[in-house]
């Protein structure tokens, strides 16, 4: 039997506010435990939440970021369940009234064809603090510094057909969030992550089969894992007269498995009623409106716009907008040097970004910056340097010796453009290479590199490439003619 895998995802985006969502609590990352947690968050009788403004309008532009209607009205609800992270026994979340309904989003499949998924909703919680197993011998700490940090999570349809078209998903929304700088997308302090619920069912079949749930997964690597695990799972399960259980799974990364973690609680485990602490939330026509005209130029605009805009090849855009950061650095180098897209993309997507990659640094680390680049490109067009000679300057700079016109005179690699200088050298290329000389002459055309090659070397890849290209052809073939050479 030939099996269809389902998934849809839970996303849970933390939204990048200063304080928390219901208190004045700082929300920032890696303070000592408990320093950040006010009475609100503590649960302490006699306080009321207070609804942080920022989260409604981050909540709002994510909505019209994925054509999404943003309700003019949601409810924030308590979702009740016993934790020892939980102070207060409830959650504040939104449930059946959610701030952002029924969007959708495009994403692109390996073979090159573009699928939508439906968003069936986003809605605002706080988070829960954090249990501490490691700490304490015997005992777990409780840290409720992130208790009460505001998180906007966001549900997808059971759109999804594999594990990569649900990576695909999750970094779409990873990349968009950023652009819209509500979320810093830091998956390693867990302010992205994604639960994924998996099932499989017969080719053809469009009942919906029993799903598991995946737990809080935040790796891409980790995602398409603990998918690809669960879904041959579930298939051994069927095919051997078993049933899934839906019920809620922990990936290991160690073990590379998902483990059962718990049944399946139903909505109504939950007793979730309206919280009588908060009015609902009402939004204006006009405050949509606003939000509207502040949003940035969006990923895919964007990539668009490169491709119609600046010509570049819709491999290139993809990859120079999947980081707004990214994709405002290669539009500061060529603001600088008009003209000469292309040029900036290759360097910006290839050198600069592989030595990004290499050192493990973001963009914002990078230590040669966007109008140090543009100098350096700057020299490469105006023939002082070749693209080779420019990847060893672009190494200097790099490792902060100063700008590319410093460098440049410093090491002495300033192209040679002087054809006197050239043609002598070439001549005693020649002369020293009879043989090779011959062959070629005689026909053995793939000898030009070999002459190339010597020249270069001679001049530790100063000489102009074009010009000794034609001043070789035409000593040796007679043919090549170059401006200004005798
Ligand atoms: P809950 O809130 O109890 O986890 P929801 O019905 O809201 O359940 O669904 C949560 C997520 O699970 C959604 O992303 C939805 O698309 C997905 N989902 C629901 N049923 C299935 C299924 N049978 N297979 C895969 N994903 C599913
Ligand atoms: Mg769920």
């Amino acid at each position: 039997m030939e099996w269809e895998t389902v998934i849809g995802l839970e996303i849970h985006a933390q939204l990048a506010t200063k304080s928390k969502i219901f208190s004045g609590a700082s929300t920032a990352y890696g303070a000592e435990p408990n320093t950040q947690a006010c009475a609100v968050d503590l649960g302490l009788p006699g306080v009321l939440p207070v609804l942080n403004a920022e989260v409604v309008r981050m909540a709002t532009a994510f909505g019209l970021a994925v054509d999404a209607e943003v309700a003019p009205r949601s409810v924030f609800a308590r979702k009740n369940y016993f934790y020892p992270d939980l102070p207060k026994g409830y959650q504040i979340s939104q449930y059946e009234l959610p701030i952002v309904k029924t969007g959708k989003l495009i994403i692109a499949l390996e073979n090159g064809e573009e699928k939508e998924i439906g968003i069936t909703r986003a809605h605002l919680e706080e988070d829960a603090g954090k249990s501490l197993h490691e700490d304490f011998a015997g005992m777990t700490g409780i840290d409720l510094n992130r208790a009460g940090t505001p998180l906007l999570e966001i549900v997808s349809e059971p759109d999804m057909r594999s594990a990569k078209e649900a990576v695909a998903y999750m970094k779409k929304i990873h990349t968009l969030v950023q652009y819209l700088g509500i979320c810093d997308g830091n998956m390693q302090e867990g302010s992205f992550r994604c639960d994924a619920n998996v099932s499989v069912r017969p080719r053809g079949e469009l009942a919906l089969g029993t799903r598991t749930e995946i737990k809080n997964l935040n790796s891409f690597r980790f995602i398409e894992r603990a998918i690809a695990f669960e879904v041959e799972r579930q298939i051994d399960l069927l095919e051997t007269g078993g049933e899934v259980v839906q019920e809620t799974r922990l990936y290991d990364p160690d073990r590379d498995e998902t483990r059962s973690m718990r049944s399946k609680e139903e909505a109504n485990d939950y007793r979730y009623f309206p919280d009588p602490d908060l009015l609902p939330v009402e939004i204006s026509a006009d405050f949509i409106e606003k939000v509207r005209l502040e949003l940035p130029e969006l990923p895919d605009i964007k990539r668009q716009r490169f491709v119609t805009e600046l010509g570049l090849s819709a491999y290139d855009a993809g990859l120079l907008t999947a980081s707004r950061a990214l994709s405002e650095y290669f539009e500061a180098v060529l603001a600088e040097l008009e003209g000469e897209a292309k040029l900036v993309a290759n360097w910006v997507s290839g050198e600069l970004s592989g030595r990004l990659h290499k050192e493990g640094l973001e963009i914002a680390q990078c230590p040669v910056s966007a109008s140090d680049l543009a100098g350096l490109l700057a020299r490469v067009v105006d023939d002082t340097i070749s693209g080779k000679i420019a990847k060893e300057v672009f190494a200097a700079m790099w490792a902060g010796e100063g700008s590319a016109d410093e460098i440049i005179a410093a090491k002495g690699l300033k192209q040679i453009t002087d054809t006197g200088a050239l043609d002598a050298l070439i001549d005693e290329i020649i002369a020293a290479n009879p043989n090779q000389a011959e062959q070629l002459r005689a026909g053995k055309d793939k000898l030009l590199g070999y002459f190339v090659g010597q020249v270069m070397k001679a001049t530790q890849g100063k000489a102009n490439p074009g010009m000794v290209n034609q001043l070789l052809k035409q000593k040796l073939l007679g043919s090549g003619k170059h401006e200004g050479s005798s």
